[in-house]
C-alpha cells in the first residue's frame, strides 16, 4: 500500500514535478517567480503554460476545462467548455490558449454580489490563480481540467472569497518582513500563512436521509425527540471504525490524495455518527482549495456508499456539532516558522513580539473574528449551550502565561517553565518527555505548541473569510509595530518596551480556564469582552468605521466590497431562515398532523369498540392518551398558524430589518412548533411516524 500511496498521490494536479517535466526551463523560471515572489505574470508565459497544461490533461482524458472559483455562497463554482474548436475537413482540433487560462467570463448575474452589480450588467470576470495548482476531476462528467481562479465584477470589487484572502495574504507578508528586517532578516523576502483545516462531519444513510425533507432541504433535522442514547457514555469519541464509515474513508483518502490534497488524520468524533478528517497543513490559500475539495469529495463519496455526508453545523439538536478548527501560524520563506517558541520562550525575543501582535489583533477585533465564524448553522453553537463560546479569548497555556506574567510583574521574563518527564508508572513503557504545556479544548482560540487554532470555524463554511480576517488583523498590528520600530533609537530597548507595553494592555483577552462554564461568561463581561450571540447582532461589524479603516488600508476590501458583503450575509440568514421556516411548515401539515391525527382516530376508535364490547372495561389508559395527544396536536396547529403568519411578514421586509425579523420572530416560533411535534414523537405508534428518528439516523448507518 505504502508504494501504491506514493504512485498515487498527486497524480490529477499539474504540480511542480509535472511542471518541471513539461514547460520549457525559462517559462518554469518566470512562473516561479510569480508564484513565490508574487511578480507579474507575462502573458507569452501564460500561452506556453496553457499548452502544457492541455497536453497534460489530454493524455489523462480530459475534455473540458473549467475555472474553478469561489462565489460567496461560500460553495464552489464551475462552467465547462470543451477543448474544441473546428477544424478543415469537418474535423477538430484540441485547442487552450493563454488568454483561456488568464480569464473567463461566466455571467455574473445569478451569484450573489450585494448590490455591486445590477442585474443587467451581468459581466464578471475570473481570473488564473497561479499560486494554486490545476488538477483534474474525473466524474461522470468525464476528466475536467480545473483551473483555480479568483472571481470579479466588470468594475475589479471582488466577488469572491479567494481575492480577499490572497490580498490579506500580501498585506501579511508586507507587513512581517518589515518586522523580520528590524531583527536582521534581511533574507526573508516573503511570509506565507500555514493553514490546517480539521473537517468534522457526519454520516448518515442514504435512503434515511431521502425520507428527511428538512434534512433535503435545510441540512439540519428540524424535528426529532432525543433517542434513549445520546453521546453520554463517550464511547464514539475515537471509537473503532464501523466497516461502513472505513470503507468510505479509504475512498475519500484516495480520491484526496490523487488530488494532492495531504489527508493525514481521521476518528470518530464525540457525537454518534460523527467523524473528523485533518490534512498536513498548507498555504492558506492552497488549504482552503483543498478544503473546499475534501467537502465535495465527502459528498461525492458518501452517496456513493449508500450515504450523505452532513456537513451542517448542527444537524442534530442534543448531541455535539461540527466545526472545523483552523490551525493558523506565519512561516518566512526560509522555512522559519514565527510562531515557533523554542525551547526557551522568554529569550525568544522576535517570537514573542510576534505572540504579542497576535494577542493585541485578537483583542481589538474579536468583534471581526467572531464575524468571521458566523453563519446561521453556528448560532447553534457558538455562544447556545455548546462550544465554543461566543466570546473570543485566547489560551496561552501554562508555560507562556508565565512568560508574560513575568514580563508584566518585573518588567523581564528569565526563566521558561519546562515539561519534564512522564513516567506513567509501568517499568516497560518507556518514559517520554511530555510537552510543557497542556491542552484546553474549550477555548475558542487556543496557542497550541508553534500554531494557534482558530475554533469556532463553522464545518459547513469556507476558512477563506476566516483566515482573511486573521492575516488582516494581524498585518494591521504588525504595521504599527513596525512604524514605532524603526523609528526607535535603540531596537532592543524598543522592541522590550513594546511587548510589556502590548501583553499588558491586552492581558484581558487571556484565559486559560473552562470556557464552556458560566463563571466565565460573567468574567469576560467584566473584563468587557464582547460577547455576540448571534450572526445578525455579528454583521454591523463588518462595516463600522474601525472595519472600514483596517480592510481598507490593508487593500483587502473596499468599502463598497465590505457594504456588499454585509447585505450578502442579511440576505444569506434570511432566505437559510425562511427555507427552515417553510420545510417545518411543510413537513408538520404534510406528514406530522396527518400521522398524529390518524392514531388519535384509531385511538378513538379503540376507546368506542372496547366500550361497546365491555361497557365497565376501564379505558382511562387510552382516554389519557388521546387527551394527551389532542392537546399537543392543538399546540401544534396554533404553533404552524403562528409561524405561517410571521413567514408571510418577514416576506415583505428585506435586509437588516428581515434579518433580524428572521432571528428574533420567526425563529423562535420555529421551536415552539419543534416542541410538540417532539413531544408526540415520544407519544405516537412507531409504525404511523412518517419519518426516521434520531435514533434511526444516528444509530443505524
Ligand atoms: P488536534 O485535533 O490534536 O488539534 P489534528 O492532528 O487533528 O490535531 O490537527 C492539527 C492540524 O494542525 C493539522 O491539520 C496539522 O497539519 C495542523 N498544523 C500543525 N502544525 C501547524 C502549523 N505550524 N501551522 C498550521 N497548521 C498546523
Ligand atoms: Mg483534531
Amino acid at each position: 500500500m505504502a508504494e501504491k500511496l506514493t504512485d498515487i498521490f498527486g497524480v490529477d494536479v499539474f504540480n511542480e514535478t509535472t511542471m518541471i517535466e513539461r514547460l520549457p526551463k525559462k517559462t518554469y523560471a518566470a512562473l516561479k517567480k510569480t508564484i513565490q515572489n508574487g511578480e507579474d505574470l507575462d502573458p507569452a508565459v501564460a500561452d506556453v503554460v496553457a499548452n502544457a497544461m492541455k497536453d497534460w490533461a489530454i493524455e489523462r482524458g480530459a475534455t473540458h476545462f473549467t475555472h474553478w472559483f469561489q462565489p460567496m455562497t461560500g460553495i464552489t463554482a464551475e462552467k465547462h467548455d470543451s477543448f474544441i474548436s473546428p477544424a478543415p475537413g469537418g474535423k477538430i482540433l484540441m485547442e487552450f490558449s493563454g488568454k483561456e487560462l488568464i480569464k473567463g467570463e461566466p455571467d455574473a448575474s445569478s451569484f450573489p454580489s450585494g448590490g455591486l452589480r445590477a442585474t443587467f450588467e451581468a459581466r464578471g470576470y475570473t481570473a488564473w490563480d497561479c499560486t494554486s495548482p490545476a488538477f483534474l476531476r474525473e466524474d461522470a462528467a468525464g476528466v475536467t481540467l480545473c483551473i483555480p481562479t479568483a472571481f470579479c465584477s466588470y468594475t475589479g470589487e471582488a466577488l469572491d472569497k479567494k481575492t480577499p484572502l490572497l490580498r490579506s495574504m500580501e498585506a501579511l507578508s508586507d507587513q512581517a518582513v518589515r518586522i523580520l528586517k528590524l531583527f536582521g532578516h534581511d533574507e526573508v523576502k516573503t511570509v506565507s500563512c500555514s493553514v490546517g483545516p480539521e473537517q468534522e462531519y457526519f454520516l448518515v444513510d442514504k435512503a434515511k436521509y431521502l425520507k428527511r425533507e428538512d434534512l433535503i432541504f435545510s441540512g439540519r433535522t428540524l424535528f426529532g425527540a432525543m433517542p434513549p442514547k445520546g453521546q453520554e457514555m463517550e464511547d464514539h469519541y475515537f471509537g473503532s471504525l464501523k466497516e461502513r464509515i472505513s470503507a468510505f474513508m479509504k475512498e475519500v483518502n484516495e480520491e484526496c490524495w490523487k488530488l494532492g490534497i495531504l489527508a493525514k488524520t481521521q476518528h470518530n468524533e464525540v457525537a454518534p455518527a460523527q467523524h473528523e478528517l485533518a490534512p498536513i497543513y498548507n498555504t492558506a490559500n492552497i488549504a482552503t482549495d483543498h478544503n473546499q475539495l475534501v467537502m465535495e469529495v465527502m459528498k461525492k463519496v458518501a452517496n456513493r456508499h449508500g450515504l450523505a455526508c452532513l456537513l451542517h453545523e448542527k444537524p442534530f439538536a442534543g448531541v455535539n456539532g461540527s466545526g472545523k478548527h483552523d490551525n493558523w501560524s506565519m512561516v518566512t520563506d526560509t522555512g522559519k516558522n514565527l510562531l515557533d517558541p523554542g525551547k526557551t520562550p522568554h529569550e525568544n525575543v522576535q517570537f514573542l513580539l510576534f505572540l504579542a501582535a497576535v494577542l493585541k489583533a485578537v483583542d481589538d477585533h474579536a468583534d471581526l473574528l467572531r464575524l468571521s465564524a458566523s453563519n446561521p448553522g453556528n448560532d447553534h453553537r457558538l455562544g447556545a449551550n455548546e462550544a465554543p463560546p461566543a466570546i473570543i479569548s485566547v489560551f496561552l497555556g501554562e508555560q507562556l502565561a508565565d512568560v508574560l506574567t513575568q514580563l508584566i510583574e518585573t518588567g523581564e521574563a528569565t526563566s521558561s517553565k519546562q515539561g519534564g518527564k512522564l513516567n506513567i508508572g509501568v517499568h516497560t513503557i518507556p518514559e517520554f518527555k511530555k510537552d510543557a504545556t497542556d491542552r484546553n479544548r474549550t477555548s475558542p482560540f487556543a496557542f497550541t505548541g508553534n500554531k494557534f487554532e482558530f475554533r469556532m470555524v463553522g464545518s459547513s463554511m469556507s476558512i477563506a473569510g476566516p483566515n482573511t480576517t486573521l492575516n488582516t488583523i494581524v498585518a494591521d498590528v504588525l504595521s504599527d509595530f513596525a512604524d514605532e520600530l524603526e523609528k526607535a533609537g535603540n531596537f532592543d530597548v524598543a522592541v522590550h518596551d513594546l511587548i510589556k507595553k502590548t501583553v499588558t494592555e491586552h492581558q484581558r483577552i487571556v484565559f486559560n480556564g473552562n470556557g464552556y462554564s458560566d463563571e466565565w461568561v460573567a468574567e469576560a463581561e467584566k473584563r468587557g469582552l464582547p460577547n455576540i450571540k448571534s450572526m445578525v447582532e455579528a454583521i454591523p461589524t463588518m462595516v463600522s468605521e474601525k472595519a472600514v479603516k483596517l480592510f481598507g488600508k490593508h487593500n483587502v476590501f473596499t468599502e463598497v466590497e465590505l457594504h456588499s458583503r454585509a447585505e450578502i450575509e442579511y440576505e444569506a440568514y434570511s432566505k437559510t431562515i425562511n427555507i427552515e421556516a417553510k420545510t417545518m411548515i411543510e413537513m408538520a401539515s404534510k406528514l406530522y398532523v396527518p400521522a398524529v391525527i390518524k392514531y388519535a382516530s384509531s385511538l378513538a376508535a379503540s376507546i368506542n369498540s372496547i366500550k361497546t364490547a365491555v361497557p365497565d372495561a376501564d379505558v382511562s389508559v387510552q382516554v389519557d392518551l388521546l387527551k394527551e395527544t389532542s392537546s399537543l396536536l392543538a399546540s401544534a396547529k396554533a404553533a404552524l398558524s403562528a409561524l405561517t403568519g410571521y413567514v408571510a411578514t418577514a416576506a415583505e421586509k428585506e435586509g437588516a430589518e428581515q434579518a433580524d425579523y428572521f432571528r428574533t420572530v420567526v425563529f423562535p416560533a420555529m421551536s415552539v412548533l419543534r416542541a410538540p411535534i417532539d413531544d408526540l414523537e415520544l407519544i405516537v405508534d412507531k409504525e404511523l411516524w412518517p419519518v426516521p428518528t434520531y435514533g434511526d439516523l444516528l444509530f443505524e448507518v
